[in-house]
């Protein structure tokens, strides 16, 4: 048995195809010609991103006696996005071209550029003039019309505006928020009173944000609309460094140990001397998809930037107060920020192998970790008409515990086929048997091999597997 997959764009248009084919993500508003950016989840989709998150809620919020969650909303008060710097400082440096009046990324242009390929200029240390200077002398052409003839930088916000009530007055302005954080840095004293934690304690959260992305996403990688999961630790300036890198190895363990990327597709991106507003020490955390390693999630040392400016522009008091020693300060934030559509195409890209067998028969198994599949088992009885009434009840048993699918139609080997493409690790076979010895068979999706199990077991025995 041999794999035969590169990790190229051929191997990315597999997985768009099979997405879409099969249900996982579909291109949004599709029949009427598709939104830029902007996809749907499918049947198999939904699932997958739900157990991720569902991972995700587990290892950050359920398994630490020491933090709690929170869902805000997606709109605030205006107020909160000028005192978190994103009116002000939240933007993407743009050019148009002049010629054929495409808009661009400037620190994608040059990044993308043969020149700036070769020299592997570091965009994120370059001022705006900088970038324009970079490309008109090194004459960068426009990616769709081949001219060099381009406008000065202009800086464009990335937060989406919309306006409440019944005026368009800039009263009226309200931000779809461009991240889910902010509602953790304004409910702090809010968590703090109720959960009764004393600090370093955490508070995550998972939610829509919005940005007016105008570069093309790659499939779901850059996305107008986007889950992110965040959990921020509050804690004393004193141990923050320690627990920056406490956060950035946990990330790691995130996702090896509780997704199954494989450790050598990842790795971290210093932000080294090109920090955002807010940060004092930046990680990015990449994963090598098959356009190149992007980022996946971050690990931002974000200071007392938050509460401290939250206090200056609310006028309300952000500041704990230690309960052993009275000393009074507004905490420091380690944050640790993962994109949910980021890593479900992560775990796809990492899951999608093409495994020849005899005969050149190549057969397409997507190799989720058994709790992340959007079906955890199918039931399919070889026969419809005798079997049918067994396998309703079987089916029954197993949905009670886990997400089952049913297919009675097509040859087994074929049905077989159709379940490891989407990653159900464990196919539950119905057969005449059944009916005298109240066993079933039971097929692995990685290794291929059979064992009989009986009715009553089934449930523990899925359940011990999919533990692992
Ligand atoms: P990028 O540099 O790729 O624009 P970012 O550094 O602005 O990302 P953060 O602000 O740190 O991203 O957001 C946290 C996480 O949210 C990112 O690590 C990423 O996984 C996810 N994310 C950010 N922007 C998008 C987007 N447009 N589409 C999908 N996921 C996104």
């Amino acid at each position: 048995m041999s794999e035969k997959i590169k990790n190229d764009q051929s191997k990315l248009d597999k997985i768009v195809a099979l997405s879409k084919n099969r249900g996982f993500i579909f291109p949004g508003s599709e029949i009427y010609g598709g939104l830029a950016n902007t996809w749907d989840y499918g049947p198999l989709g939904v699932e997958l991103k739900n157990s991720i998150k569902r991972e995700w809620w587990k290892f950050f919020v359920q398994e630490d006696k020491n933090a709690v969650g929170i869902d805000g909303g997606i709109l605030m008060n205006p107020n909160v996005w000028v005192a978190s710097g994103h009116v002000g400082g939240f933007s993407d440096p743009l050019k148009d071209c002049k010629s054929c009046k495409t808009r661009h990324r400037a620190d994608n242009l040059i990044a993308n550029s043969p020149i700036g390929k070769k020299q592997s200029i570091d965009t994120d240390a370059m001022s705006t003039t900088q970038m324009d200077e970079y490309v008109e002398a090194n004459k960068i052409n426009c990616p769709h019309c081949g001219k060099s003839d381009w406008t000065q930088i202009r800086q464009f916000n990335l937060m989406f505006k919309t306006n409440r009530g019944v005026t368009d007055d800039s009263s009226s302005v309200v931000y779809l928020r461009p991240e889910t954080a902010q509602a953790q840095f304004v409910n702090f004293q809010n968590l703090q009173r109720v959960s009764r934690l004393k600090l370093p304690f955490g508070v995550g959260q998972i939610g829509k944000a919005f940005r007016n992305e105008i570069t093309p996403g790659n499939f779901t990688f850059r996305t107008v609309e986007f889950e992110q999961m965040e959990y921020q630790y509050f804690t004393h300036a004193s141990t923050s460094m320690d627990d920056y890198e406490m956060f950035k190895s946990r990330a790691m363990e995130f996702y090896i140990k509780r997704l199954g990327i494989e450790k050598k597709q990842l790795k971290f991106k210093d932000h080294g001397t090109a920090l955002s507003h807010y940060a004092k020490a930046a990680v990015d955390a990449q994963y090598n998809f098959p356009f190149g390693f992007g980022e996946i999630g971050g690990t931002h040392h974000r200071g007392t930037f938050d509460l401290g400016n939250h206090q200056t522009h609310s006028g309300k008091n952000m500041e704990y107060v230690d309960p052993v020693t009275n000393e009074k300060y507004i905490p420091t934030v380690i944050e640790s920020s993962h994109g949910c559509d980021r890593l479900v195409l992560a775990v796809l890209c990492n899951a999608y192998h093409e495994e020849t067998l005899e005969g050149d028969d190549v057969r397409v198994v997507l190799k989720l970790k058994p709790c992340l599949a959007p079906y955890k088992v199918a039931v399919l009885p070889l026969q419809k008409k005798d079997l049918g009434e067994k396998s309703d009840e079987i089916f029954a048993l197993l949905a009670k515990n886990f997400m089952t699918t049913y297919d009675e139609t097509a040859s087994i080997g074929k049905r077989y086929r159709r379940q490891d493409e989407i990653g159900t690790p464990f196919c539950v076979t119905v057969d005449f048997e059944t009916l005298e010895d109240d066993c079933v068979t039971i097929r692995y999706r990685d290794t291929m091999k059979q064992e009989r199990v009986p009715i009553k077991k089934l449930v523990n025995h899925i359940t011990k597997k999919l533990s692992k």
